[in-house]
């Protein structure tokens, strides 16, 4: 998969990965799942111009994959594709909130060319504050569906997927100071 940043793609307003994201670098630390003490609501990164280097190097998949259109930017889908993952072929989607683009015609049909193509696709949820999130590979479960072109049947293996996890992770804890020496 490509890591080439496509034109024109922006985080706009998103600030999914200010919150998602563990971060342990020697200027700020901050937990799992819990929200950097520079990101004010409605402004975004209050430090932005002396950000560290994770986050100005980091740019979700939304950045990298062309077959995503404009529903899949975090802010409109509630989902975050972690770049993270293209190296063993893998796509990985975090689901931050229940949308309705989740039981959308054009998400089904996303994931089950991802599958056709035999590229490796994981639900990924996120777990109480302060907590590491966890994720699971869907591929056997929707094969039959994907196979079908059952678009309908794709959603119900969605629905379970998000259900398992949400319902049978021990989710670990991430004890992560919150601590920063940006101004
Ligand atoms: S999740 Fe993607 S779009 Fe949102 S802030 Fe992070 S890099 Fe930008
Ligand atoms: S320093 Fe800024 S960009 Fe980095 S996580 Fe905090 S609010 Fe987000």
């Amino acid at each position: 998969m490509s890591l080439t940043i496509i034109e024109g793609r922006e985080c706009g307003r998103c600030t999914a990965c200010c919150g998602f994201a563990p971060i342990r670098t020697d200027t700020l630390r901050k937990p799992a799942n819990s929200l950097c003490l520079h990101c004010a609501e409605g402004q975004g990164c209050t430090v932005y111009d002396v950000r560290p280097q994770v986050c100005r190097g980091f740019y979700c998949g939304y950045f990298f994959l062309p077959e995503l259109g404009p529903n899949w930017h975090p802010e409109n889908s509630g989902v975050v594709i972690r770049s993270e993952s293209f190296n063993n072929d893998t796509i990985t989607i975090l689901i931050l909130r229940l949308s309705e683009f989740l039981i959308s015609e054009e998400f089904a049909g996303m994931v089950g060319a991802w599958v056709q193509a035999g590229i490796a696709v994981e639900f990924e949820r996120v777990g109480p504050e302060g907590h590491l999130p966890a994720k699971m590979e869907i591929n056997d479960f929707l094969e039959d569906a994907v196979a079908a072109g059952d678009l309908r049947e794709m959603q119900k293996v969605f629905a379970w997927s998000l259900a398992y996890i949400d319902q049978n992770h021990t989710w670990e804890r991430d004890d992560t100071a919150f601590w920063s020496a940006l101004n």
